[in-house]
């Protein structure tokens, strides 16, 4: 099935503990969409540049992602320039500069308003919303959103919610959007709101995932090199989307499986700048994670009352 994503194609600058990049690929379209296409048909709806580089157009083709929904547009690209320290779970936004985004208004191209799977990737949830009204029967809506619009469009991004099926956020946000500090109370409430599901990330300390009575909680891989955690949850979504799209079916197992996919992808893109891990990937290296990840939480049943001394 074809999986849709909008959202932000951008040329990053971050620094991390371990080392310095400037101008590179990254936005979260980017990084869901290559982590997506391991897996589904991925059409992409974005905004770039007259100074977008060739490279980033090329590497979007070598993984047969359809950019036909990629507009290029006069002036500069969107640009992010972000740092981290030692805790690379709380990325510090040093610089934004909208730039071609600022005027983006997504025209869904008339083939990719019959997607069966669509990410709204984190942008204004009036764009997100602008998307869904083009696209009549979705199976599948998820959605990304941050603290910025949390704050400054509260009551929007709670009308895009109301037509979402499943909502990924990290911890602090779900917090921030529901007012509640536990956060299994939190996904609750998220609940409430609209999705059917919703994906806490967590960053190193792993996702849950809250669908309607049931949890499930997937731990991050114990990684010994993580240079750069951007796009970390746009490849988790990408994952676990392409994953759903690819198996066409929405049921529990699948969704863990996906959350599993999910967090695989989130891995590689950690362990290098950009997207230089995460669009060099073999089946075989994605397969042999994914297992590991099994093996990571497999542990046998006990029988309590007959320990010793019972
Ligand atoms: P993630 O680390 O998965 O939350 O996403 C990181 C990506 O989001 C980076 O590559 C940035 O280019 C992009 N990004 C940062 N701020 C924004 C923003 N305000 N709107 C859209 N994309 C953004």
């Amino acid at each position: 099935m074809a999986l849709l994503v909008v959202g932000s194609i951008a040329l990053d600058s971050v620094q991390t503990p371990f080392g310095e990049v400037r101008d590179v690929l990254g936005g979260s379209a980017s990084y869901f969409a290559v982590a997506a296409s391991y897996f589904a048909e991925v059409r992409m709806v974005g905004v770039i540049g007259e100074d977008f580089p060739d490279q980033g157009l090329e590497l979007f083709r070598q993984h047969a992602i359809d950019i036909a929904g990629l507009e290029k547009r006069p002036g500069k690209t969107f640009r992010w320039k972000g740092e981290y320290n030692y805790d690379l779970n709380e990325a510090i936004t040093l610089d934004t500069q909208l730039n071609v985004f600022q005027y983006f208004q997504p025209k869904i191209p008339l083939p990719y308003t019959q997607s069966d799977y669509v990410f709204l990737a984190n942008i204004d949830p009036e764009l997100q919303l602008q998307v869904l009204q083009q696209i009549p029967r979705p199976k599948l809506v998820a959605c990304d959103t941050m603290n910025y619009w949390i704050r400054h469009k509260p009551e929007q991004l709670r009308e895009t919610l109301r037509h979402v099926d499943l909502l990924t956020v990290n911890d602090a946000e779900a917090r921030e959007l529901t007012q509640e500090a536990n956060i299994v109370k939190a996904a609750r409430q998220v609940l409430r709101l609209g999705p059917k599901t919703v994906v806490i990330k967590r960053g190193e300390y792993g996702a849950l995932m809250c669908n309607q009575d049931t949890w499930f909680f997937a731990p991050a891989y114990p990684l010994e090199t993580v240079y750069d955690p951007t796009g970390a949850g746009d490849s988790f979504a990408g994952g676990m989307m392409g994953y759903l799209a690819n198996t066409d079916n929405l049921s529990e197992e699948t969704l863990r499986q996906g959350i599993i996919l999910g967090s695989t992808m989130a891995s590689f893109a950690v362990e290098a700048f950009s997207l230089n891990r995460l669009s060099r990937l073999t089946y075989g290296e994605i397969e042999q994670r994914f297992k590991a990840f099994k093996s990571l939480v497999h542990f046998e049943d006990i029988t309590v009352g007959k320990l010793e001394g019972m």
